[in-house]
C-alpha cells in the first residue's frame, strides 16, 4: 500500500506542514483513518501505541475547522493531564500554518476561572480530561453547540481509570449531529456499548501488530528479593540507555531504589503520589529533556508519561496484573525504534511470567546470569552512574507571555546569550512557564544570561530546577 500524504486529500498548507515536520510516509492508522474522518464519517480505531494516532484525528479536524468562528469545534478527550498536554502539542504544530488557530488544554489540578476566560475569548479546539471536560460542560463556560467532532482518545484507559460515566455524559452534552471518533487498545464489551450508543455507522479501522508491538525486545532475568539492587545496578549498566523508566509497584519501595540510585552517582529521580502538579511537571520536563537518565515510577504516579527516546523500561517488580505489564513496556519502542524491556523476577514471579507470554502471545527471554555469584559484578554495575548531559532552567514566562521557542533560543544564542545553538536541548512552553535544556556545563551561565537579559522585552526569572 504505496500511499503519501499527497494522495490524502490534505489541504497544501497541512501537507507543507507535515513535510516540515519530517513526516515522510503516513503510518497505517494514518492511511486509514484519515479518508474516513475527512469524509465526516465516525470512527473506531485500534492501532499499537506511537504509531501517530493524535495526526489521525487531528489533521481531518484541522482542516474542516473554520478559522473565521471562533467557536469551539472540535472536542478531544484523553485520560491524562500530560496526554492532554501531548494532543495539544501536536494539534497546535500540525496546525501552525492556520493563523489565528486557538487550542486549549482542561485538565484538572489547575484553576477553574482562567480556564473559563480563555474559553469565553473564543477556542476552536479544546483537549482535556473527562472530569474538568464534564465540569465546563455542566457549569456552561463551554458552549457544546458548535462542536462538530468529539474524540475520544485511549478510551480504554479512560474506563480502566473510571471515566465511564463522565465519558457518557460527555457524549449527551454535544450536539446529536456530529463526528464521534473513538480510538482504544482494546475493545472490551464497554467501549463496544459505548460505540454502539454514540456512534453511527462507526468505520472500524484495527490495524493488526499482535498484542505486543513487535520492536519492543523483553527479557528477564532472575533475582530474588534481597538481590534484587545488584540486579538492577548490572542491567542499568549492561543494556545501554539515553533514559530508563524504572516501575516499582509501592511507593515504599520507588523511596528505597531511588536512594540507593542517587547515593551510587546515578542521575536519577521519581515520581510518587505526594509530589503536586507542579512538581509532577518539572521532574517529567527534566526526563523529557535529558536532566535526569532514570526515573522511577509506580504505575498510578506513571500514568500518561510519554517520553520520545525512551529506550529502556525495567520492571523492578512485575506487576500485579498481566496487562498493566503491557502498559508499561508499550512506553519504549515507540516511533519505529526498538526498545528493550527487563523485568527482574524472583523464583515466585514464574507463573506471572507465564500468564503475560500467554497475554502477549510473545516469549520474554530469560537472560542467564546469576546476579548472586557473579564477583565482577559492582565494578561493571558503576558503568551507569553517568551525569545527565543537560540541566533545566525554569522561566518565569510561557505561551500566554507570549513567549515562543525562538524567542528563548534567541535569548541564549548570539551576543545577548552566548551560548551555541548545540547547548539548548528541548525547550518546553507551557502556560505560564517555560523549561529550557541546555549542556551542563554552561547551564549556569545560561542562567545569569537570561536573568540578564530580556525575552520579548521584558525580564523572566530563570532559576536551575532539580536537586544538585
Ligand atoms: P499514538 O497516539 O498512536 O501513541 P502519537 O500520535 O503520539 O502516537 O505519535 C507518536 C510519534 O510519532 C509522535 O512523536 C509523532 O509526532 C510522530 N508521528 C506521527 N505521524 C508520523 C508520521 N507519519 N511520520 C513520522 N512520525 C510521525
Ligand atoms: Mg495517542
Amino acid at each position: 500500500m504505496p500511499t503519501d500524504f499527497a494522495s490524502l486529500d490534505l489541504s497544501p498548507a497541512l501537507l507543507a506542514v507535515v513535510q516540515e515536520l519530517g513526516y515522510t510516509t503516513p503510518t497505517p492508522i494514518q492511511v486509514e483513518s484519515i479518508p474516513v474522518l475527512l469524509a465526516g464519517k465516525d470512527l473506531i480505531g485500534q492501532s499499537k501505541t506511537g504509531s501517530g494516532k493524535t495526526a489521525a484525528f487531528s489533521l481531518p479536524i484541522l482542516q474542516s475547522l473554520d478559522l473565521s468562528s471562533r467557536s469551539l469545534q472540535a472536542l478531544i478527550v484523553c485520560p491524562t493531564r500530560e496526554l492532554s498536554e501531548q494532543v495539544a502539542r501536536e494539534a497546535r504544530k500540525l496546525g501552525r500554518k492556520h493563523d489565528g488557530l486557538v487550542v486549549l488544554t482542561l485538565t484538572g489540578g489547575k484553576p477553574f476561572a482562567p480556564q473559563s476566560d480563555s474559553l469565553a475569548r473564543g477556542v476552536h479546539i479544546a483537549v482535556g480530561t473527562p472530569g474538568r471536560l464534564l465540569d465546563h460542560l455542566t457549569r456552561g463556560t463551554i458552549d457544546p453547540s458548535g462542536v462538530a467532532t468529539v474524540v475520544l482518545d485511549e478510551a480504554d484507559r479512560m474506563l480502566d481509570m473510571g471515566f465511564q460515566a463522565d465519558m457518557e455524559k460527555i457524549l449527551e452534552a454535544l450536539p446529536k449531529k456530529r463526528q464521534t471518533v473513538l480510538f482504544s487498545a482494546t475493545f472490551p464489551k464497554t467501549i463496544e456499548a459505548i460505540s454502539r450508543t454514540h456512534q453511527k455507522n462507526a468505520v472500524r479501522v484495527t490495524i493488526d501488530d499482535g498484542e505486543q508491538p513487535a520492536e519492543i525486545r523483553q527479557l528477564t532475568l532472575l533475582a530474588e528479593r534481597d538481590d534484587k539492587l545488584s540486579a538492577l545496578y548490572w542491567a542499568l549498566a549492561e543494556y545501554t540507555h539515553e533514559s530508563a523508566l524504572i516501575f516499582c509497584n509501592l511507593k515504599a519501595t520507588i523511596a528505597e531504589v531511588e536512594r540507593a540510585l542517587a547515593s551510587s552517582g546515578a542521575s536519577v529521580d521519581s515520581l510518587h503520589g505526594d509530589l503536586d502538579q507542579f512538581e509532577r511537571d518539572q521532574v517529567l520536563a527534566r526526563f523529557r529533556n535529558q536532566s535526569v537518565r532514570l526515573l522511577i515510577a509506580t504505575d498510578v504516579a506513571g500514568r500518561g508519561i510519554d517520553v520520545e527516546d525512551l529506550d529502556l523500561v525495567i520492571n523492578y517488580e512485575l506487576p500485579t496484573q498481566p496487562e498493566i505489564y503491557v502498559h508499561r513496556v508499550g512506553r519504549t519502542g515507540r516511533a519505529g525504534k526498538e526498545g528493550l524491556a527487563v523485568s527482574l523476577a524472583t523464583s515466585r514471579d514464574k507463573p506471572k511470567l507465564r500468564e503475560i507470554e500467554e497475554l502477549t502471545g510473545r516469549v520474554i527471554e530469560r537472560v542467564k546470569r546469576d546476579v548472586r555469584a557473579d564477583p565482577g559484578l559492582v565494578s561493571h554495575a558503576k558503568a551507569f552512574a553517568r551525569p545527565a548531559p543537560m540541566d533545566t532552567i525554569l522561566i518565569s514566562g510561557g505561551r500566554k507571555d507570549k513567549v515562543r521557542p525562538g524567542d528563548i533560543l534567541g535569548a541564549l544564542t548570539g551576543d545577548a546569550g552566548g551560548l551555541q545553538g548545540a547547548d539548548i536541548g528541548k525547550i518546553e512552553i507551557q502556560d505560564r512557564l517555560s523549561y529550557v535544556a541546555v549542556s551542563r556545563a554552561v547551564s549556569r551561565a545560561a542562567v545569569t544570561a537570561l536573568n540578564k537579559g530580556r525575552i520579548k522585552g521584558r525580564r523572566f526569572r530563570a532559576t536551575l530546577t532539580g536537586r544538585r
